[in-house]
């Protein structure tokens, strides 16, 4: 199982630095345990991924963060293609699959986000599964180092999950295109939680708004823990 942590752009150096403390006091077992902090906050610890990267060791790219101040930090995981830098920051599906090429080649352990808007689940599971197809494009998906995020636009800090056939329809289509974990995300909370890992093919969950009470968190991971 997989539990990751999104904390977006919320907490400090500060808090990250108190919140990795109180979570590393317990024992993971075999959860595979991911925080992605902002980038102001990027630790060195095994636990710590980056919520984006331009696709260079370092360069003119005002405002972005490349290779070279990853490795400082020895950060070896890298979320890519979440739905908010699709949409709101307006990332293409060629430069996102350009930032998975290059840090693929770099053996990056990487998150990929894929998830279709309201409009397109109203349409039924054929026009999602199009949707999504039109997301791997320019993605290996063969890449042994991948780890697959399901997470429904509508359902992402709304605090509307998706429902567990809409999550057991996806991750059996996504399944037949991969053989990555795949996780969910999407208003997972501590009262849903447990219910989700519980469908067929999901291999974890990518939490966002819950993730940032770390007691909360934790007792996500306790929940994981419990299933193999
Ligand atoms: C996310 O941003 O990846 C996410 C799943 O957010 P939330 O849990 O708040 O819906």
């Amino acid at each position: 199982m997989i539990v990751a942590a999104n904390f977006k752009m919320h907490k400090t150096r500060k808090e990250t630095i108190k919140y990795l403390k109180e979570l590393k006091r317990m024992d993971f077992k075999d959860v595979e345990v991911r925080v992605f902090p902002p980038f102001s906050a990027l630790i060195e610890d095994e636990l710590i991924g980056a919520q984006n990267a331009y696709p260079a060791i370092n360069g003119a790219y005002t405002g972005e963060i490349g290779l070279e101040q990853l490795n400082e930090f020895n950060i070896k995981t890298l979320l890519i293609g979440h739905s908010e830098r699709r949409h709101i920051l307006g990332e293409t599906q060629e430069f996102i699959a350009e930032k998975f090429n290059f840090y693929k080649q770099n053996g990056f352990r990487i998150f990929y986000c894929v998830g279709e808007p309201l409009e397109v689940r109203k349409k039924g599971i054929e026009a999602v599964v199009d949707y999504i197809k039109k997301q791997f494009e320019g993605i290996d998906l063969n890449y042994e180092n991948l780890v697959i995020a399901y997470e429904p636009v509508w359902a992402i800090g709304t605090g509307v999950s998706a429902s567990s056939e809409e999550i057991k329809e996806t991750h059996r289509e996504i399944k037949k295109l991969t053989k990555a974990p795949i996780i969910y995300g999407g208003s997972v909370k501590l009262n849903n939680i447990k219910e989700i890992l519980e469908i067929e093919n999901v291999d974890g969950v990518l939490v966002g708004s819950a993730s940032l009470d770390v007691d909360v968190f934790r007792q996500m991971i306790e929940i994981a823990k419990e299933k193999k």
